[in-house]
């Protein structure tokens, strides 16, 4: 009699998790959420994170973008609040968190020295859910000093190549990477995703999930980046626990993919169509 500590997460498994929008809800009830994300040449990353929160149903959304990037967010998401760091090229200074109810950082960051610093404040002064992606973890897994600093309950996405430089040792196997995924969970005490085919999230119990939704029209650029907007909103939601926002996250980022390649079919797919659908996917689950 072993006991079950895998799942597979489908529409039936998510009923009643997502609740719905009461009738007297505001902006406030559904979270003002900070994305920190983008550099020069990687503003679109900063475009579709944003877009993707906003369709996943964040009540606010403030970005923070270097000066190269505030007008292409302001103009390609006006529903977002920007804020210009000082520098140009990339993200130099952590803004005044006290608004916030959930930080998101990481697509199209870059890894220069002073980004690495900003990451470093936000875990020493973070007091609300973190979702950390892309060169977030690129810089995690280049200076684990950072690792020990991340709070309890944060949400790492990173694909296997990310992972790997996290955990700072190739997998000999698949099997070997989901129990590396399992320790690391358990260690840092986050929710940590495995991104690919059956997306795997590890929670820090050590339970594994796998997700049954998306398809290989996902495999392009950008994808990744709107996934790390939909868990931002979601974890913004105080209404949601880590877990359920992290498995409704991936279960509705996958059938926003399923539902955008009907439509376009797997090759013409771009991460831009993912956000479109992301709302669909989630009503869905009501
Ligand atoms: P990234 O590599 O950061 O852009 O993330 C890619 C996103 O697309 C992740 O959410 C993956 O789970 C998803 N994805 C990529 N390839 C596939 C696939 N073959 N099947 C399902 N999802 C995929
Ligand atoms: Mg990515």
């Amino acid at each position: 009699n072993l006991p079950v500590d895998n799942f597979f997460v489908d529409a039936d498994f998510l009923a009643g998790r997502l609740p719905a929008r009461s009738k007297f809800s505001h902006k406030g009830t559904f979270g003002h959420a900070l994305l920190l994300a983008g550099s020069r040449g990687k503003i679109g990353a900063a475009v579709l994170a944003s877009k993707a929160c906003l369709r996943a149903g964040v009540g606010l959304l403030t970005v923070g973008v270097p000066a190269v990037g505030y007008g292409i967010v302001q103009t390609a998401v006006p529903e977002a609040m920007a804020l210009t760091d000082p520098a140009t090229d990339f993200v130099t200074e952590l803004p005044d968190l006290k608004p916030y109810a959930a930080v998101g950082i990481g697509p199209g960051l870059g890894q220069e020295d002073a980004t690495r610093e900003v990451l470093r404040q936000l875990l020493r002064k973070a007091t609300v859910p973190l979702v950390l992606d892309a060169d977030a973890l690129n810089l995690l897994g280049t200076n684990p000093d950072l690792l020990g600093l991340l709070p309890p309950d944060s949400l790492l996405t990173p694909h296997p190549k990310e992972f790997e430089r996290l955990v700072g040792q190739p997998a000999r196997d698949d099997y070997h990477r989901l129990e590396q995924l399992r320790a690391f969970a358990q260690q840092y005490r986050c929710y940590c995703v495995l991104k690919g085919a059956y997306t795997a999230l590890a929670t820090p119990d050590g339970t594994l999930y796998f997700n049954s939704t998306g398809n290989p029209g996902m495999a392009t650029g950008g994808s990744g980046d709107v996934l790390t907007g939909v868990l931002l909103a979601l974890r913004a939601d105080k209404r949601l626990s880590p877990l359920d926002a992290a498995l409704l996250g991936l279960y509705a980022h996958g059938r926003a993919g399923d539902l955008a390649a009907r439509e376009t079919g797997q090759a013409g797919l771009v991460a831009g169509d993912l956000a479109d659908f992301i709302g669909r996917a989630l009503q869905e689950l009501t």
